[in-house]
């Protein structure tokens, strides 16, 4: 099942966009299905599942956290993570880069911003982004490297709406790209796209999708992740 729908997904993949498999709550066997199916990269929102799943499953994976990051839990997964798309704030920031450090690690960042049209959701406003980038203060930290943004969508079935947001957030990303990171190849990532979106996600230069529930069912937020 989860193979046959991860190639489903796999061919709606357009050529330059990273597919990351998004498998919080769900059980490490269907990690592993997905793995034998030719899965590397795979996304979790909680710190202990990310952690516990790191240590049963093959080390050849590649971790993204894609949730809100308390800077205490920095630690636990700094020696593995790939890529945080989360940074909401110049002191998570500032951790990730000292747990980096110790780990001997260089940790690739995005940075969240905040463009939906809803409270709940955590990340910057275009303008608190580009003064936070332009303070230069950033550049001092040796264990991160901010390879590009993260943001969700409204979520609602309005796609013209999606479509707007997400153009917006490549305008700023082509804003910062000519700017701040001018002489920076590495800033080239666009996190944009769920289960519901990513297809019009692509369409705005989305270069990372996130999809979690069209390739693993949907999830049960009644039972927690636990080992067994
Ligand atoms: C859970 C989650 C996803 C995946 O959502 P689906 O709708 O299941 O594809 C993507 N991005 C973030 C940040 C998430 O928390």
């Amino acid at each position: 099942m989860i193979a046959e729908r991860l190639k489903e997904v796999n061919d709606t993949i357009r050529d330059g966009v990273k597919l990351v498999a998004v498998s919080k709550y769900h059980p490490v066997n269907e990690l592993q299905e997905a793995y034998d199916a030719g899965q590397r990269v795979f996304g979790e929102s909680h710190v202990q599942e990310l952690v516990a799943k790191n240590e049963l499953l093959p080390k050849d994976i590649e971790w993204h956290f894609i949730g809100h990051l308390q800077t205490n839990k920095v630690k636990y997964m700094a020696p593995f993570v790939s890529l945080i798309h989360s940074v909401d704030s110049m002191k998570l920031l500032k951790e990730i880069d000292k747990q980096a450090q110790k780990a001997g690690r260089v940790i690739d960042c995005l940075m969240q911003l905040h463009i939906a049209d809803e409270e709940t959701k955590f990340g910057f406003t275009p303008n608190e982004l580009k003064a936070l980038l332009s303070a230069n203060d950033w550049r001092e930290l040796k264990g991160i490297r901010i390879v590009g943004i993260m943001a969700m969508a409204t979520n609602t079935d309005n796609d013209e709406q999606i479509g707007r947001e997400f153009e917006s957030v490549k305008i700023l990303f082509d804003e910062l790209k000519s700017s701040v990171f001018a002489n920076e190849d590495s800033f080239k990532e666009i996190s944009m796209g769920m289960s519901g979106d990513y297809q019009i996600a692509m369409q705005h230069g989305s270069t990372l999708v996130r999809v979690g529930s069209m390739i693993f069912g949907e999830r049960d937020y009644s039972k927690p992740f636990t080992m067994n």
